[in-house]
């Protein structure tokens, strides 16, 4: 049996060849946390012109070079005004914070520095060259690389595309992922169950972890637990870049993801992973499309999408890292296990004198809908370790901010 992190590893190498899916130009708005595929680079300087920094007067410094000196006011110089003609020898202009300044202005000096008289400005201190004056360029020089190629876009990183004056980057499209439920006893949720039946509530769940990891979800209709249903259900699928289907992948009698996975041509890589919760899970290709099986229980579900399906979606997205940080930590309660398998326990995070600490929500019931909500980290629990006392050091994935303790 794999182990998780190496069945993770499998995945994002099984993935390669369609990794990061192809590019599509998005409106600026759209590219927040998406991965840059090109680079941006500066058509012009940054900023386009010599500006002022502070409301006050623009001079030559060497015409201030004592205090009290006295110079004409050519002209003003608003944010916005057209480019200004050169400076007369000897005099000075009034400017703004944001105005252009003028051909031969080496300084600006701030107002409240300056004493105007009529059509003079009188100045108490001497002039410095280059102060409060932003330099064209200063920021990104023209024909410079702004934005690397894969840069993932944050707000700021959107500031300065537009400072650019990009309205459109081209980014991986979203991968857009199907999500199947089997089942005979679910029903969608604006339908009423009968007595035996339930609410299908994993692909509300998983859509909205998609959409979490930047994913475009399409809801498939619930197949039931028959192979021509699956087979069906698994055709609709043509042109996703990943399946997910919940349920059905245990070793019950009417299990029958796995051979109608293998029936619709998805050529399976493995079926299951040394972890609790979860143990089967099947992942394959077919064509194009990664294919991901996932234990029908609610917690299970989310957390082993959380830890092979998420990945898996950043990967095609373009998205290098982890998106995650696997962190030490402390148990703040003692637990005990079977050896064997890798458990990861949902757990409410905290900081608490500098550290991390763990403490695993009193229900760990993979079927628990309750328990699959109010965590923010998943303690990581190695597959030998049998007893873990208070205290004891653990890695927690830490899914959302700590707690402060
Ligand atoms: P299975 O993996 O099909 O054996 O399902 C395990 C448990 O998860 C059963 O109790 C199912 O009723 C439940 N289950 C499966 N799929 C869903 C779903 N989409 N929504 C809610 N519960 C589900
Ligand atoms: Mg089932």
């Amino acid at each position: 049996m794999l182990e998780p992190d190496a069945a993770r590893l499998r995945i994002l190498e099984a993935i390669s060849d369609v990794a990061p899916l192809p590019s599509e130009r998005v409106a600026l708005s759209e590219t927040l946390g998406r991965a840059l595929s090109e680079a941006v680079t500066a058509p012009g300087a940054l900023p386009p012109f010599d500006s002022s920094q502070m409301d006050g007067y623009a001079l030559r410094a060497a015409d201030a070079t004592a205090p009290g000196a006295r110079l004409r006011v050519a002209f003003e110089v608003y944010a916005g005004s057209a480019l200004p003609p050169p400076l007369p020898p000897a005099a000075c202009c009034r400017v703004f914070t944001g105005a252009p300044l003028p051909e031969g202005a080496d300084a600006v000096e701030m107002q409240e520095e300056v004493s105007r008289r009529g059509g003079f400005a009188h100045f108490r201190r001497a002039a410095e060259a280059g102060r409060f004056l932003r330099r064209a360029g200063s920021d990104v020089a023209a024909g410079a690389v702004a934005l690397a190629a894969g840069t993932v876009m944050d707000p700021g990183a959107i500031g300065l595309a537009a400072a650019l004056g990009r309205s459109e980057l081209a980014v991986p499209r979203r991968p857009r992922v199907g999500l199947l439920t089997t089942g005979d006893e679910l029903v969608p949720i604006d339908r009423a169950p009968s007595p035996g039946q339930i609410p299908d509530s994993n692909s509300h769940a998983l859509s909205a972890a998609c959409r979490e990891a930047g994913a475009a979800p399409v809801l498939l209709p619930i197949a039931s637990d028959t192979r021509g249903s699956l087979e069906k259900a698994l055709r609709a699928a043509e042109g996703l870049d990943v399946l997910v289907s919940t349920g059905g992948v245990s070793v019950g009698e009417k299990d029958l993801v796995k051979a109608a996975l293998a029936a619709a041509g998805v050529k399976l890589d493995f079926w299951r992973v040394a972890m609790r919760p979860g143990k089967p899970i099947a992942f394959g290709r077919r064509g194009r499309t990664a294919v991901f099986g996932l234990p029908g229980n609610p917690a299970s579900a989310l957390v082993t999408f959380e830890l092979f399906v998420r990945p898996a979606l950043l990967r095609l997205a373009g998205l290098g890292g982890p998106g995650r940080m696997l962190v030490p930590a402390r148990l703040a309660a003692p637990v005990s296990k079977g050896g064997g398998l890798t458990h990861y326990l949902r757990a409410r995070a905290y900081l608490k004198s500098g550290g991390l600490w763990v403490e695993p929500l009193r229900s760990q019931a993979s079927g628990d809908l309750s328990s699959a909500t109010g965590f923010e980290a998943l303690a990581v629990l190695p597959r030998d370790a049998t007893h873990l006392r208070r205290g004891a050091k653990v890695e927690a994935l830490v899914l959302r901010p700590p707690r402060q303790g």
